[in-house]
C-alpha cells in the first residue's frame, strides 16, 4: 500500500463502502488541537471528531488512564462486575445530578436506550395502553443512524430506502413550543430534543423554548430527553447546553467526548423512577461499561468536575464568535452557536460549504460542511487563543 496521500486516498476508496465523502487528507498522528498527515503537513482540527475530541487529541491524563487500564483489565461483560464500574457510574451520575447511569457505547445506542426506557416508563408508570406510546421529536433532528432513529429523521438522505420505519414518533418544528403543545396526547411518553441542533447547522432554539418544553413535559407527565451527545460535556461553555436555559431534563443522553476520543463510551443518566423500569435481561450491551471505557470515562468526568474546560469553552467561544461576526457581510451571511461551537453560513454566491472546507483544508484548517452552504466549527476545548485567531484568519483568507 502507498501510504502517501494520493495512494492512501485511492486505497481507502477502493476497499470501503462510500458512506462518507471525506476531505482529501490522510491523518497519521495528532496532539492537542493539531493533526499531521502522512506527508508531514499539519492542520488545526476544527471538527474535533464531531466533538468526540473535546479534550484534544491524546490528552495526557486520558491516555495515561487508558494505558494503565490496558495493563490490568479490558473486558468482563456485564455478566460480572469489575472494579472500575461503580466509580464511573457514580461520578457521571453526580455530574448529571441524577441518581443512576446506564453505560452503552455509541451515541445511537444511548438514543435507542432512551427510547426504550421512555416507552417502558410510559406503559408501566404512566399507564399508556400497550403499543400506543408516542415520542415527540423535532424536524431536522440528528440522533444517529439505526433503523428506529432514522425512522423519525426528516433528512431524505438519512431515511429514504431504509424502510419499513419504526412507528410511534411525531415530528414537530424545532423551536416552536405551541406546535409541541399541540402534538402532546395522553399517549405521549417523551419529548426527545437536541438542546442545540448540531448536524442541522448548529441551530440554537429561541430563548425560552427549552424552558417552555420543560414546563409542557412536567404539566403533561411526559419525560424530557435531552440528546447532549454532541452539545454536552463542555462544548458550549457549560457542562450541558440545556443549562444555558436553566433547564433540567429527565434523561441526559451522552456520548462522543465521554470516551475522551479514545474509546466509544455513551450513557443515559436519569433518576431511579425512570431508569429503574429496566430489569435484568431487558436491555444490555456486551461492551457497554467495560473496564477500559470506565477508566477513560472516569478521567473524562474528573476533567469536567473542575469546570476548567467549560470556562475555557465559554471564554474562547466568545473570542471565536466575535471573530466570526466580524466576517458577516464579508462572505458570511450568518453565524450561530454557543461556546466553542459555531455554524457559519457561507454566502452561496461565493462557494458551497464543501468548497469552503476544501479551501480551508488547503490553508491548514480542518472543518466540515453541513447542509449546502453551512460549515460548522468545533475545535478541541484545549485550542489556544493564538490557534483560534490563526483559524479565523484562514477563514477570512478563503473568503
Ligand atoms: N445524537 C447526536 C446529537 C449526534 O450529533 C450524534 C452523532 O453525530 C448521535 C446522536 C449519534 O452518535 P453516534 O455516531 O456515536 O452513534
Amino acid at each position: 500500500l502507498d501510504m502517501r496521500t494520493p495512494g492512501a486516498l485511492a486505497d481507502a476508496e477502493r476497499w470501503t463502502a462510500h458512506n462518507y465523502h471525506p476531505l482529501p487528507v490522510v491523518i497519521a498522528d495528532a496532539e492537542g488541537a493539531w493533526v499531521t498527515d502522512v506527508d508531514g503537513r499539519r492542520y488545526l482540527d476544527f471538527l474535533a471528531g464531531y466533538s468526540a475530541l473535546n479534550f484534544g487529541h491524546r490528552h495526557p491524563g486520558l491516555i495515561a488512564a487508558a494505558h494503565a487500564q490496558l495493563d490490568r483489565l479490558t473486558l468482563t461483560s456485564r455478566a460480572f462486575v469489575h472494579d472500575r464500574f461503580a466509580e464511573f457510574c457514580h461520578r457521571l451520575a453526580d455530574l448529571c445530578g441524577k441518581e443512576l447511569v446506564l453505560p452503552m457505547n455509541t451515541g445511537a445506542e444511548a438514543v435507542e436506550t432512551g427510547i426504550k426506557v421512555a416507552r417502558k416508563w410510559g406503559y408501566q408508570v404512566k399507564g399508556v395502553p400497550d403499543g400506543q406510546a408516542e415520542i415527540i421529536v423535532a424536524a431536522d433532528n440528528f440522533h444517529g443512524r439505526t433503523t428506529t432513529i432514522i425512522s423519525f429523521s426528516t433528512d431524505p438522505d438519512a431515511r429514504n430506502d431504509f424502510g419499513p420505519y419504526t412507528p410511534g414518533f411525531r415530528i414537530v418544528p424545532y423551536g416552536d413550543s405551541d406546535a409541541l403543545a399541540a402534538a402532546i396526547t395522553p399517549n405521549t411518553v417523551a419529548v426527545l430534543l437536541e438542546p442545540i441542533q448540531g448536524e442541522a447547522g448548529v441551530l440554537v432554539p429561541p430563548a425560552g423554548y427549552l424552558a417552555g418544553v420543560r414546563q409542557l413535559c412536567t404539566d403533561n407527565n411526559v419525560l424530557f430527553i435531552a440528546d447532549e451527545i454532541q452539545s454536552g460535556l463542555g462544548r458550549t461553555g457549560k457542562t450541558f447546553a440545556i443549562e444555558h436555559e436553566g433547564v433540567v431534563p429527565d434523561l441526559y443522553l451522552l456520548g462522543k467526548a465521554l470516551g475522551g476520543g479514545i474509546v466509544p463510551v455513551s450513557a443515559v443518566a436519569a433518576d431511579r423512577d425512570v431508569l429503574g423500569v429496566l430489569k435484568p435481561g431487558e436491555h444490555g450491551s456486551t461492551f457497554g461499561g467495560n473496564p477500559l471505557a470506565c477508566a477513560v470515562g472516569t478521567e473524562v468526568v474528573k476533567l469536567l468536575e473542575t469546570g476548567e474546560f467549560q470556562q475555557r469553552s465559554a471564554e474562547l467561544g466568545a473570542r471565536l464568535h466575535e471573530g466570526l461576526h466580524a466576517l458577516v457581510g464579508n462572505g458570511v451571511l450568518a453565524v450561530r452557536g454557543r461556546g466553542l461551537w459555531a455554524g457559519v453560513d457561507i454566502d452561496p454566491a461565493l462557494m458551497t460549504g464543501r468548497q469552503a472546507v476544501e479551501r480551508l483544508a488547503a490553508h491548514g484548517v480542518l472543518a466540515k460542511d453541513t447542509h449546502g452552504s453551512t460549515i460548522r466549527l468545533a475545535p478541541p476545548l484545549v485550542v489556544t487563543p493564538a490557534d483560534l485567531d490563526h483559524a479565523l484568519a484562514q477563514l477570512a483568507a478563503i473568503l
